[in-house]
Order: structure tokens, then sequence, then C-alpha cells
């Protein structure tokens, strides 16, 4: 008799283990293989599942399991390689399979549709067409209506959104046409095309042509590179040299840019270079386009794919390199539910692969200095900016004792005037939008704090509302103090708008430019604004982070950074490299074309050690300190860290669960661990839930996962887990 064979389902659940099913009534053995998908009964749905696994054993009770109900691919969907980097990082993560399975796949798939291309028609002017006589339709309206149209873009293709922009009934007319053999339908990937006449690759300089060179020897082996560039030094230069060799040996580059970078500016200078189709892979595509753009790259027939964190995920045929850019990033690391970092993982995609990867960025973290420092990447070293320019000098502004005006103290606005009477550009930046981050009685004290969180609601001027930024509940601005009823309610502090409101007060005449969240919402409201800015006409720009990346503004010749101690005394231990990186990427916004540029940080605190000597020595310089320090305190780079984090509407709940994981921590008594807490979160109360956390340390990482693969199963099983809302977050960015 032939033993029983049961299939292992991944199935999008937060349990972390897979599903024992039986297999399909009428399947063969040869239709089970790793990878495929499984539509299977769950609980009294249906769902969709991965085939992870299949065994001759299960610990589920014969009479108890299911068979599964059909089989929906007839190959693996995802490839040995993705398969087995995914179940480690599900193991290192510490996140159900089942879930971390998920995020490799386009939602269609997800959702059991066809793993096949789609294509979409797309429509343009034959040769006759060109030539054809509007005056010959006459006597069909509709149809001289859309020749038109195919007329002013006769060299391009037009899609269906293209006619509905215009005309209501197209398809009868277009139909037409198509009969009279004036326009020809075309069928099309979403992909984006390639360039017809690429660019030309500017002569490089010696240290971006020794960066290509290094990294290139050695394309058929595993090596992390960081690529150590000043802004404006040429890094994106050196990607596209390299994404040249690697597509001329046939083989594919992946590109990873934090969310705030892929801009259409970003992927044109990747596109007009090469003649090869690119899939781009962002949130903001539509879910067809995003299965196009996945096939288009595990098909192998895009060259480059270029995307945000999740595009770590994308199978590729013939992988031969991978980006990251800005790899200090924190976008790069997911807050929730899966909290992968895509930099980390792409490491070990790459070392698997056997294939380069380039770390690159102009302030590296900490993590990717240290494991220079240990010989475990390369350092590439730009050290010159193409322009030739003197990167800008910094100086901070020291604000005790100063006259200040909403924010903007006297000496800034001197010199501010200063730049304008140059009829040059000015960038003020300020991590805060809204108006001002609090709104208080005068009379009585009273402030106005969120209902939901340990917080203030932030004033918003323009919409005249209250918001919470950390849970997004809001009102109307009020009239009087809802304790009081007097009307002396005062806006304290600051907040982009505020400071617009002041320079526009100020300098009348000027034209202030506001670039944050509120003010981009709207689809083209940055490109307007952009395009503003690139006149060249002087202007000043107040805006958040925004503007720290991925944007030249060859014409800004001043940068004021309004608030640095916001950083230097941040509650992460990672505030004051954040506010580093920051300080050194806006500054290298400045100055970028023939004019010189200049630097002015305002701070109460402008003997900070860390600030003085990132002002004076540099980044490198700030690196090695904040490096001493946390080896110093055993922070990470030089610790592991794992932060179990639990909330729910009653104080006591979060604590008394971490309470017990605590205890249950303790008594496995692994060497070298260290925990600390259970303490509430820094905001202990956030959209009306109460939040606590554990930290649990280590020097290294073995005793760490040791302990998290013998401790998570038992707090599952917990009745107080089943209380709260818990995570872990294997190698936090951010311990709030
Ligand atoms: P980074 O990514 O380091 O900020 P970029 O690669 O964007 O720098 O380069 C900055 C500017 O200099 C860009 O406009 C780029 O086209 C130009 N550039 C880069 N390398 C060269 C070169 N070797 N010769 C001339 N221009 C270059
Ligand atoms: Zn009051
Ligand atoms: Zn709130």
């Amino acid at each position: 008799m032939q033993s029983a064979r049961y299939l292992q389902i991944a199935i999008g659940s937060p349990l972390r283990r897979h599903f024992d099913y039986l297999p399909p009534e009428g399947s063969k053995q040869s239709d089970w293989q790793v990878g495929i998908r499984v539509q299977v009964p769950f609980g009294r749905r249906t769902e969709i599942g991965i085939l992870v696994g299949i065994s001759d054993h299960s610990d589920v009770p014969a009479a108890k399991l299911r068979p599964a109900l059909k089989i929906l691919d007839d190959a693996p969907l995802l490839s040995d390689e993705m398969m087995s980097l995914l179940k480690w990082a599900s193991d290192y993560y510490h996140h159900p399979i089942g879930d971390v399975l998920q995020h490799a796949l386009p939602v269609l798939l997800r959702q059991g549709k066809d793993a096949s291309a789609r294509t979409e028609t797309v429509w343009q002017l034959s040769e006759t067409g060109k030539a054809a006589d509007i005056a010959d339709l006459s006597r069909a309206p509709k149809q001289a209506a859309l020749l038109t149209q195919l007329q002013l873009n006769k060299d391009d293709l037009l899609s269906k959104d293209d006619f509905n922009q215009q005309h209501s009934n197209w398809r009868t007319p277009l139909a037409a046409l198509i009969k009279r053999g004036w326009v020809d339908a075309i069928e099309r990937r979403g992909l984006l095309g390639d360039t017809a006449v690429p660019d030309q690759a500017p002569e490089l300089n010696d240290e971006q042509a020794a960066a290509i060179d290094t990294v290139c020897a050695q394309h058929d082996e595993y090596q992390c590179f960081l690529l150590d560039g000043v802004t404006g030094s040429g890094k994106t230069e050196v990607y596209l040299g390299i994404i040249a060799h690697v597509l001329a040996q046939g083989r594919q580059a992946l590109v990873l840019v934090p969310e705030i970078s892929l801009t259409p500016q970003t992927v044109s200078r990747f596109q007009r270079r090469f003649r090869v189709p690119i899939a781009m892979m962002h949130s903001g595509l539509g879910q067809g386009e995003r299965l196009d753009a996945w096939l288009a790259a595990r098909g192998g027939e895009a060259g480059i794919v270029i995307g945000t964190r999740s595009a770590l995920f994308t199978p590729l045929a013939n992988p031969g390199v991978i980006i990251i850019d800005e790899e200090h990033d924190s976008s790069f690391k997911q807050q929730k539910g899966f909290r992968y970092h895509a930099r980390d993982l792409a490491v070990l995609r790459a070392r698997r692969l056997g294939i380069p990867i380039i770390l690159g960025s102009a302030t590296p973290s900490l993590e990717s200095l240290a494991n220079v420092d240990q010989g475990r990447y390369q350092q590439l070293i730009l050290n010159h900016r193409i322009s030739r320019t003197t990167p800008p000098p910094v100086r901070t502004i020291d604000l005790r004792g100063q006259p200040i005006e909403s924010g903007l103290s006297h000496s800034l606005l001197k010199i501010v005037t200063e730049h304008l009477e140059r009829d040059e550009q000015i960038l003020l930046f300020l991590n805060r939008r809204g108006y001002a981050p609090t709104l208080c009685c005068h009379d009585c004290g009273w402030i106005s704090n969120c209902p939901r969180c340990d917080a203030k609601l932030t004033m918003h001027a323009a919409s005249q509302r209250l918001r919470c930024h950390h849970c997004g509940s809001e009102q109307p601005m009020p009239a009087h103090c809802p304790e009081c009823s007097s009307t002396e309610l005062r806006a304290l502090g600051q907040g982009t708008e505020r400071i617009e409101d002041a320079l526009q007060a100020h300098f009348p005449a000027v034209d202030i430019l506001r670039i944050d969240r509120d003010t981009t919402r709207r689809k083209g409201a940055m490109q307007a604004m952009l395009d503003r800015i690139h006149n060249g006409k002087k202007a000043i720009l107040v805006g958040t982070q925004m503007l720290a990346k991925g944007h030249d503004f060859p014409n800004v010749t001043l940068v004021g950074i309004l608030n640095a101690d916001q950083g230097l005394f941040g509650i992460d231990f990672r505030a004051s490299e954040s506010m580093a990186q920051l300080i050194v990427q806006v500054a290298g916004r400045a100055g970028r074309a023939d004019k010189p540029g200049q630097v002015l940080v305002q701070t109460y605190h402008p003997e900070h050690p860390l600030l003085q000597n990132l002002l004076k020595h540099g980044y490198p310089a700030f690196a090695q300190q904040a490096m001493q320090e946390r080896r110093e305190i055993v922070l990470p780079p030089f610790a592991s860290m794992a932060l179990l984090r639990a909330e729910a509407s009653q104080r006591e709940l979060p604590m008394g669960f971490l309470s017990k994981a605590y205890a249950t921590a303790m008594a496995c008594n692994i060497k070298g661990i260290e925990l600390f807490g259970p303490l509430p979160a820094p905001m202990e109360r956030r959209a009306g839930r109460y939040r606590a956390q554990l930290l649990i340390q280590a020097a290294e990482r073995k005793p760490l996962q040791h302990l998290l693969k013998i401790l998570l199963p038992v707090l599952e099983k917990l009745p107080e887990s089943r209380k709260v809302r818990w995570s872990i977050d294997v190698d936090p960015v951010d311990t709030m």
C-alpha cells in the first residue's frame, strides 16, 4: 500500500505555522510542486495558499484532515531561490510563513488570478492615416474628432485612457478608422518601453571608473560594496555604469530606492540610458500593471527592475546585480506586520545568488560602516563633487538670547535677505507640518491634547482644524477655549504653515513655496512646485524632509535648518544619526551649480559634541564618534535587539502580558540575553490603546534568535496573549 501524502500549505494567517491537507482528488504527485498555489478550505472560507512542502506524516488526526480543493498552477510561481529566501526571512523575523509568502506575490495572484501576462491594446496612426484628410470625414464627426486627436499625437501610442479623457463613445468610430486602414491596433505589455536613442553616458572621472571596475571585476561572485560618496559625486552614474555591464551579459539589475525618491525623474534617468524594458514596482501601480511588471521580471524581459522596499521580492530570471540607493533610509524597514529590512534581506539575497550588491549613500548607516570596519563590506569612496564646487560651509546659529520671530532668528533673516537681494533661492527645513504643534489657552492653560493619544493635536490654519499626527483624529479649530470659554487661544511652537506665513509677512514681494505632505497630496502638485523652483527665480522654499532627497535645486544657495535640537535630544537612540544624515542630505541640495552655497543650523546647543564634530569634520568623523558611543553603551550595531510590543485598550493588559513574557524569557535561561522592561512605550497611549514594550538584547544574534524561537510559541499559547495585540520586531529601527 502506498503511504499517505500530505500537502503542507502556507496560508496568510497570524499563526506561525503551515497547515496540512490531503491532495485534491484526482491530482497526481507530479502536480505537487513546491511553490504552486493551492485553493483550500479554511474554516468556513476558502483560501489560496502556497505549497511549501510534502510530507508522509501529519500531526493532525486523519479524520480531521480535509482535501485541498484545487491546484492553480502547473509550474511554481515562486522559485526555489525565492522560497528559501522567504523561509529564511520568516524564521529570522519570526513572522508567519503564510503572510511572508503573500508579500512576494502581486495581489492578483494572491486572489487566484491567472499567472499570465495581461496585454493592453494601444492605437497608433498608420502611414495612410497620417496622410488622411479630415475633410473626408465631414459626415462622421466622431471619427473626425478621433482622427484629429490621433494626428495631433501622430508618433505616439494612444491608450484607452487617452481616448476616455476626450471622447465618450469612441470604440465604434475607432473601429471604423481601423477598417479604413488609418489606425493600427497594437498589443502592449504593462512595461516601460525602451528608448530608441539612448542618452550617452558622460565621461567618467577616475573615482567613478575605479568603482565600476572594482564591482565588475567580481561580477560572478557575491560581494557587498558600500558606495560612499558625497551628494553630487556621481553615485547614480556609477550605478548606471555597473548596470550597463550587467545588461551586456544578458543579466538583470534590481534597484531599490526609498519611497520618497521614486520619482518620474529617477525612473526616466534609467529609461533614457538603456535600450531595455524597465519594470517598476511600487504601491502606486494598478494591480494589473503590478502583475505585468512582476511577470516581466520573472520572465527576464525586464532588464531593470526599479522599486521601493517590497520590490526586493521580485523574482528575476537572470539576476546580475542588486543596488540599494540611500541605503541608510529608514523606509527600507517595514514598520508593521512583516517587519523586514529590505536592505538586510537584499544582502542575503545577493549572497545566495552569488552576485554583487551595492549599497549607496552620502551618509551611510552605522550598521553598514561597522560591516566595512569588520571587513564584511568593501568600501568604494567618491570624494569629489562632479561640479567641483566645494561642499558648502555649515555654521550654527546660536538661538540663546536672540530675538526670534516664529522660529526664525534675526541673524537667519538677515542672511536670507542678503541672498534674496542677489536673486537667489533659499531652502528652509523644518520637520513639522501644520501651523503649530499645540494650541493653548492663554487664560486657563488648557492645551489641545489628543483625546486618544498621549500627544498634542497639531493646529492646521489653512483647513482650520486640529489634527493628531499619530492617530489621525481631528476636529474643527475651537473659537473659544473648551475649558473656560476664553477667546485667547494661542498657537505654541512652529510648523511649516506658520513659517510660510511669517516669511510672507516679512518678505511680501517674494515667492514662498511650502512643500510638505499637506501641499503635495494632490496628484501633480509636487511637480508643479518643482517646475516653479526650476525656473530659477528668487524664492524661499519651506519644507519637511520630503525636500531632503531625490531632488536637485541648482539655484538654492542657502539652506537653513530651523531646529536641529529635535534630533540631538530625541528619545530613540538613532535620533542623532538621523539628524546628522538629514543635515548632510539637506546641505547637499545647496550650491550644486556654480554659485557657492552656505548652510545654517539653528540650535540652542551649538556646543553639542556630536553636532560640533559633524559641522567641523563632516559625516565620517561624526559617524566614528557615534559608533564609539554605541560601542561603549552596547547598542546596535554592537548588539542585537528585538522589541516585543503589546497594546490593549486597558492599561494593565499589555504590562501583564509582557511581565509573563519576561518571566518566560528568564526561565529559558539563555546565556548572553539581557531584558529591559517591560515598560510603557514612550508614547504610552496611541489611538485609544495603551502600549508597552519589552526590549530583548544580546551581544550576538545567535542567542537572541535562539530565545525567540523558544519564547514565541509559548507566548502564542498564553491566555494573556489573546487579550492584547502583540508583535515582535527584530532589529527595530524605531524603538518608540
Ligand atoms: P549622486 O547620485 O552622487 O548625487 P549623480 O550621479 O546624480 O550624483 O550626479 C550628479 C550630477 O552630475 C548629475 O547631474 C549627473 O548627470 C552628473 N554627472 C555624474 N557623473 C558625471 C561625469 N562623470 N561627468 C559629467 N557629469 C556627471
Ligand atoms: Zn481656557
Ligand atoms: Zn491621536
